[in-house]
């Protein structure tokens, strides 16, 4: 492995530890002692998806992280929530063992995980990963996620006062 920075072709090992079945290496070159990280992770058997029309790929990586990060496109995130994500989704996927998911199962993973980091990007996913059968459930899944956030019922004030929404307060306790 080259220095990224100076191009020498041979550096050490300052710290090692693993993630994610793999192991992250923490180096520095020893010429111009730039530091810099690499990844080494075992390269498993291939594993194909089955697609909802029975078609079979291989599991592409890079596609599915494209898919997710269109979803997270603009979403207040960590810059490596996404990446983080995908390991995490292909750590599970090679843990099940097999060498054939259904996309399905995929998607479902990757949802799980939206849902806890982003409601708009969950359902920018799932509307365009589930089919249309399913609108009705996401339509549902919508609701419910929309009243957790917080629907101001008659005996609680709003979570966002009106002022900032840049309506008048027709709130009696706020006119006050
Ligand atoms: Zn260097």
């Amino acid at each position: 492995m080259n220095c990224p920075y100076c191009g020498y072709d041979d550096s050490k090992v300052i710290d090692s530890r693993d993630v994610n079945d793999g192991i992250r290496r923490r180096r520095q070159c020893l010429s111009c002692e730039a530091r810099f990280t690499t990844y080494e992770r075992l390269q498993p058997a291939s594993l194909f998806v089955i697609k909802k029309d029975r078609r079979r790929e291989e599991f592409d990586r890079d596609k599915l992280l494209t898919g997710v990060r269109r979803a997270c496109e603009k979403r207040p995130l960590p810059e490596d929530a996404v990446e983080r994500l995908i390991d995490e989704v292909e750590a599970e996927l090679y843990r099940l063992g097999g060498t054939e998911v259904a996309s399905a199962t995929i998607g479902d993973m990757v949802m799980d995980r939206l849902k806890g980091l982003d409601h708009i990007a969950y359902i920018r996913f799932a509307s365009v990963y589930r089919d249309f059968a399913d609108i009705t459930m996401l339509k549902e899944e919508v609701d419910t996620l929309a009243g957790r956030a917080g629907v101001p019922s008659a005996d609680q004030l709003p979570l966002i006062p009106p002022e900032e929404l840049g309506v008048a307060a027709t709130n009696p306790r706020q006119v006050r």
